[in-house]
């Protein structure tokens, strides 16, 4: 005899068309698409970062760390009913455009299980602001493959970056999304799990969640996009006002959208899923664009250039401290090469201890290499990938370290998750003028500097440093602001500099602001 309440399960699975084991593919396929960067992300940036498939492999890389891949084995943990196969976890870090070959090698491990498998529910980590070579709207494609491949009747969720590109055509192919609500971002692992969480109720409860996703009609900078102040601290308190004011608001998620990405969905959006009603999501939506729309004009904000940033550190006197370089910033599609913070730092002429992090070029660090701890060597600095942003800079110096560039992450942002730098070398510029105090990472990937993990790699103790030039954003925020007296962005020409009227867009809506200014 079946309990009458286990009879009433069944009979719910029925009606859904779950089984007594839900099933469940898990997939991460995450990029944010830079149109301005001189460097593509191939197979090979994938493969240097995370590319990982099956379950094994996805612990080895994300049991236990603060990641989407984290979130969804700890929803697992918690629910030992379910069964799931981890298929292609792809993530690379913000560069230019992903060849063809390389997205269908990757998608090569995503929908041929789907197609073969009948799963309840799929859960995909996604960034939102991928940039495929021939298609600008990379999720979107994406997002289309994939529901192709499983059919309308199988659950799809999904995650993304707060800086995601999102095509309102996005929520009509999902049942359930959810975008981070920090930055730096802090809370991937929790946004997997509301995700997962909600793809639970589907299957279990028979639960069909209805989205809406509003643009609010500009591109924005992400300078003044972080959630701890200013304006973005405001829209996402509005939007958990929201979904405490209604608990059928299964989500309210603003996205900043990524400034650097060319494409028709390029821009900042509301995105809001309700439990079971179209219109109340569309009409929640609307209301978040408008409140993003109300505040546009403060995230346009103006910065120092380097060497006004570098004078004002001096002057304030408040050590350790950091001057950072947002326009080379590899979490938006810096390519570690522009020279405009180190030339203003080495006419600084600085006579304080100094690190700069970091300068991306492989050959110099096989040089280095070859040249051995204490060797001298010279060469140049900078400007070896295009001189769009400056010539580059003559060094006389000598190897300090050599690494593997290799480390898990202790700070906040994505603790646990190993951070791969290829080799790298720490490099003393004393016989450079204007370098006696300063030292030079110099890496053979270009990685977000966001994690203490880089210093403590080169035996780079804070305390013994009194300025760090960084080639860094927000996310480095995370870990340093509580280590550092002051951080100083900067402006200097990148490929994620300011000035966004300064880059040509093609494929971005010419209505959106700035662009029809
Ligand atoms: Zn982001």
């Amino acid at each position: 005899m079946i309990p009458a309440k286990a009879a009433g399960t069944l009979a719910a699975n029925r009606r859904t068309g779950s089984r007594a084991m839900p099933r469940i593919a898990i997939a991460m396929l995450s990029h944010e698409g830079n149109s301005f960067t001189p460097v593509a992300t191939d197979l090979a940036a994938f493969r240097s970062a995370t590319f990982a498939i099956g379950e094994a492999e996805a612990r080895a890389a994300f049991q236990g760390s603060e990641s989407e891949i984290g979130g969804a084995l700890e929803f697992l943990a918690a629910h030992p009913g379910w069964r799931a196969d981890f298929l292609r976890m792809a993530q690379a870090g913000p560069a230019g455009p992903v060849p063809r070959d390389s997205y269908e090698a990757i998608m090569g491990g995503i929908l041929p299980a789907l197609s073969a498998t009948r799963y309840d529910a799929v859960y995909l980590a996604l960034h939102g602001a991928m940039l495929i070579e021939d298609e600008p709207r990379g999720d979107l494609e994406t997002l289309r493959r994939v529901r192709a491949a499983i059919g309308p009747e199988v659950m799809l969720g999904a995650s993304f970056d707060l800086h995601g590109n999102m095509d309102p055509e996005i929520a009509a192919l999902l049942d359930f999304a959810a975008g981070y609500k920090t930055h730096p971002h802090v809370d991937q692992r929790p946004t997997a799990l509301r995700v997962l969480g909600v793809l639970a109720r589907c299957v279990a409860e028979g639960l069909r969640p209805k989205g809406a996703i509003a643009p609010m009609g500009a591109i924005l900078p992400s300078i003044n996009m972080r959630t701890a102040e200013g304006p973005m601290a405001e829209l996402e308190a509005f939007a958990a006002g929201l979904e405490a004011a209604e608990p059928d608001l299964l989500d309210a998620s603003v996205f900043g959208g990524f400034t650097y990405g060319d494409t028709p969905s390029a821009g900042a959006t509301a995105m809001v899923w309700h439990a079971s009603d179209a219109r109340r999501a569309q009409a929640m939506a609307a209301a978040l664009a408008g409140q993003m729309r109300a505040r546009r004009d403060r995230f346009f904000i103006h910065l120092p250039t380097p060497a006004e940033g570098i004078a004002q550190v001096l002057a304030a006197g408040r050590f350790p401290v950091a001057v950072t370089d947002p326009g080379d910033n590899a979490g938006s599609g810096g390519i570690g090469d522009t020279p405009g913070l180190l030339r203003a730092l080495l006419d600084a002429d600085v006579t304080v201890p100094t690190v700069f992090a970091y300068i991306t070029d492989g050959g110099l660090v096989e040089r280095a290499r070859q040249v051995g701890i204490g060797g001298d060597m010279s060469g140049t600095l900078c400007g070896r990938l295009t001189d769009a942003y400056g010539p580059p800079i003559p060094f006389e110096g000598s190897v300090l370290a050599l690494t593997d560039g290799k480390f898990r992450n202790t700070g906040p942002m994505m603790r646990g998750v190993e951070s791969n730098f290829g080799p790298t070398a720490l490099l003393s510029l004393a016989g450079t003028p204007g370098g006696a105090n300063v030292r030079v990472i110099v890496t053979s990937h270009s990685r977000s500097p966001h994690d203490p993990g880089l210093l403590a790699l080169h035996g780079i103790a804070l305390d013994e440093v009194k300025l760090l030039c960084v080639k860094a954003k927000n996310h480095f925020r995370a870990a340093f602001a509580p280590l550092l007296a002051d951080i100083v962005d900067v402006d200097a020409p990148g490929p994620a500099a300011l000035d966004i009227a300064a880059f040509r867009f093609r494929h971005a809506p010419r209505h959106l602001y700035p662009l029809a200014e």
